[in-house]
């Protein structure tokens, strides 16, 4: 392979059920990945020694020693402070307060940076998939939930402490359903996967909603987003008006976002998004009808190009990113130094 020597980054995707990482070039290209299951349940410390165990099983099949590895990145659910590497609540993994990058750091020797996983997703796409050349960039996922990330002049944007980008949270309807934060009405309540197939259980049992029963052979509990997306694509018109409904609000809340940032570029991918023409053409559709029209002229929006590669290489790109600016930066007192708001 002849990575000795080669500048090497590894970028960890830390989720509720998985890890993935990576192993990448200088030029953020994909060596070699590995996945293992997370077990939020043993607790965070077996957590930290299964993400060390992917760290070790990259450099050891690839030839290479840790030491060669330049900096590591990790992406994981927020809210989290990246300046201290410290998860500060993440349901999915049980987490609160927990440390995070100082272990990880203190066990490879190498430096460890740790940013919101939907963040440096948006970083892998703008930098690396269908976001490339876009300078004003919103990465969207929508899956269980939904999650975002803001390029702003090329830059990643995390706001005042790291939290920016939750456009899963903006409130669209004032009594909404409850959402899993707290508040009522967020979109993620009305459009990620999770919302689709709860409206999608409530109308199996009423009239009208036989053929989403029939599709999930009578079991309620069977039905998810997918089997909504498979019902509609098979003509039965429940199903269609649920994605319909769904894909609206995700339509709105990205004319918002056009309208307040006059963006080049929405990427949009997860799980749900996989759908495909049905998702974006009401996306495109609405952002048409709410937006101006010259902020919607400028704007393309488009299906992501990733996949489940997104985190950990957008966790490689982060670490690339805040490694090469804290070198520029070197000659300053760290301790001040290291108030970043993102990378260059
Ligand atoms: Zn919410």
């Amino acid at each position: 392979m002849g990575i000795e020597g080669a500048s090497l980054f590894i970028g960890v995707d830390l989720g509720g059920t998985k890890i993935a990482s990576a192993l990448v070039d200088a030029d953020m290209r994909m060596i070699d990945r590995v996945r293992v299951a997370t077990r939020p349940e043993e607790g965070p410390s077996a957590v930290i020694g299964r993400m060390l165990d992917t760290v070790q099983d990259l450099t050891l099949r690839n030839g290479c020693g840790v030491g060669e590895v330049r900096a590591l990145g990790i992406g994981c659910p927020g809210p989290l402070d990246p300046k201290t590497g410290i998860v500060l609540d993440a349901p999915n993994l049980m987490w609160k307060d927990v440390s995070l990058a100082a272990p990880m750091a203190e066990a490879t020797g190498r430096p460890v940076y740790l940013e919101n996983d939907a963040n440096v997703a948006a970083l892998a796409e703008n930098r690396l998939g269908a976001g490339r050349g876009a300078r004003n960039m919103m990465y969207i996922t929508v899956s269980t939930g939904i999650g975002s990330g803001l390029i702003l002049g090329s830059k990643l944007y995390v706001g005042a402490a790291g939290s920016a980008g939750e456009l899963g949270h903006v409130t669209m309807v004032a009594d909404g359903p409850l959402c899993g934060c707290g508040n009522r009405g967020c979109l993620e309540s009305l459009a990620s996967g999770t919302a689709i197939a709860r409206r999608a259980r409530e109308t199996a049992v009423r009239p009208g909603g036989e053929g989403i029963l029939k599709a999930a052979c009578g079991d309620i509990n069977a039905i998810d987003a997918s089997l909504v997306a498979s019902a509609a694509a098979a003509g039965d018109a429940a199903a269609a008006a649920i994605l319909r409904d769904a894909f609206e609000y995700l339509g709105i809340a990205v004319a918002n976002v056009v309208n307040l940032l006059n963006l080049d570029m929405v990427v949009i991918g997860g799980g749900v998004a996989r759908v495909g023409d049905v998702l974006f053409d009401t996306v495109r559709r609405l952002v048409k009808l709410r937006s101006f029209a010259c902020l919607a002229r400028d704007v393309l929006i488009v299906p992501a190009s990733l996949g489940a590669d997104a985190g950990a290489l957008g966790a490689a790109c982060y670490a690339a990113e805040r490694l090469a600016r804290e070198e520029r930066d070197a000659g300053c007192d760290p301790s001040i130094c290291h108030d970043l708001e993102g990378p260059e």
